[in-house]
């Protein structure tokens, strides 16, 4: 079985042919990063219009890649939310425009799931039931995983994701967008015990607050301003990089605890830090869990995770309407 995948819910335009769900045949994607980064951020309007631009010749190269026609693709997925309404229209009419001329099913992915889904392609052995901690630039949730088609929140961020507060701090020190590897790579020069930025537990174990952290470091730097006190830049961004994964490691913990689960999978942009990745793994190890982590290019957003996710649709019979409308806001799992 052939699946193309098709993503442009943000700032990527990609497409790709998986196999079977695990064997990645082509894996393309036309950043807009550098565009965005003199703005500070995704300008959603210019977005949507670089998604225009990109989005055949980008499907036409993953099919070029993978030495397929269109012919050969037994179902198009495609990302329909969350995300930019105007970016992900972009993806969604063009997998229903190739769906609908070649005859396939269409299969509109969670681009949140898709993530998750991203680990399959990595460990090839990986299946549910798993435990998932989803980090990404606009999310942060733990999610138990009982099924290829079933998602059980366990609980979500109350305000900032993760990835979001990486971003915005990166952006208050003057570090290019997006903030999130930028601070990794000044953290690597930091003592993470410098400053001890505060860690917001919460009553609701499994819950997630981070923009008191986010604030915290904020005004720390302010406060140095304002007095004229040199800053350890390195310093803030390994101190701030520690709170936020301390807060991570130890709510995957207690749900690894809660729920008895043997393997934990990282999923979304944030899964590519390496100090992440490290903590999460020796925890994990200690609560007698198996972590598991997409490569680093399958962290960020890409069409090879959407491809695999939309296999397991196809495989279970989950097809989407013609009259499928992108959701910007659309949710993750459904809440315990
Ligand atoms: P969502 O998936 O929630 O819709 P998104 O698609 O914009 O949001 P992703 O592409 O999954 O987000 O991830 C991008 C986020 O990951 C950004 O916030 C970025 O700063 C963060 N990120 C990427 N690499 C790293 C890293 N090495 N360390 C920390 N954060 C990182
Ligand atoms: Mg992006
Ligand atoms: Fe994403």
């Amino acid at each position: 079985i052939y699946i193309l995948g098709i993503e442009s819910s943000c700032d990527e335009t990609a497409a790709s042919v998986v196999k079977n769900g695990r064997d990645v045949l082509s894996n393309i994607i036309s950043s807009q990063i550098s565009i965005h980064r003199k703005y500070g951020g995704v300008v959603p309007e210019i977005a949507s219009r670089k998604h225009i631009e990109h989005i055949m010749p980008v499907i036409d190269a993953a099919l070029e890649d993978a030495k397929v026609t269109l012919n050969r693709i037994d179902g198009v997925a495609v990302t329909y939310g969350p995300g930019l309404v105007g970016a992900l229209l972009v993806g969604l009419s063009a997998a229903k425009a190739l769906a609908w001329a070649t005859g396939k099913p269409l299969l509109g992915v969670n681009h949140l799931e898709g993530h998750v889904f991203a680990n399959f392609i990595n460990d090839k052995n990986l299946e549910p039931p798993f435990l998932a901690l989803v980090v990404s630039g606009g999310h942060t949730a733990l999610l138990k995983v009982t099924g290829y088609n079933s998602f059980e929140m366990l609980g979500q961020t109350r305000d900032d994701a993760a990835g979001e507060a990486f971003d915005k701090i990166a952006r208050v020190m003057g570090l290019p967008y997006p903030g999130g590897p930028e601070i990794e790579k000044l953290a690597l020069e930091g003592n993470p015990k410098a400053i001890d930025f505060p860690r917001a537990m919460l009553d609701d174990p499994f819950q997630f607050s981070f923009s008191g952290m986010k604030s915290s470091v904020i005004n720390y730097l302010h406060n140095e301003e304002q007095a004229r006190r040199p800053v350890n830049r390195a310093d803030v961004a390994a101190s701030f990089q520690e709170a936020v994964t301390d807060v991570l490691v130890q709510k995957s913990v207690l749900a690894v605890k809660a729920t008895g689960l043997k393997e934990i999978v990282l999923a979304g942009g944030v899964s590519a830090n390496k100090t992440l990745q490290n903590k999460l793994a020796a925890a994990a190890k200690k609560a007698g869990a198996r972590l598991v982590h997409p490569t680093k290019i399958l962290c960020t957003d890409n069409a090879v995770m959407i491809a695999c996710r939309g296999y397991y649709m196809y495989q279970a019979g989950v097809i989407s309407p013609w009259d499928l409308n992108a959701v910007p806001a659309l949710k993750l799992g459904y809440k315990s």
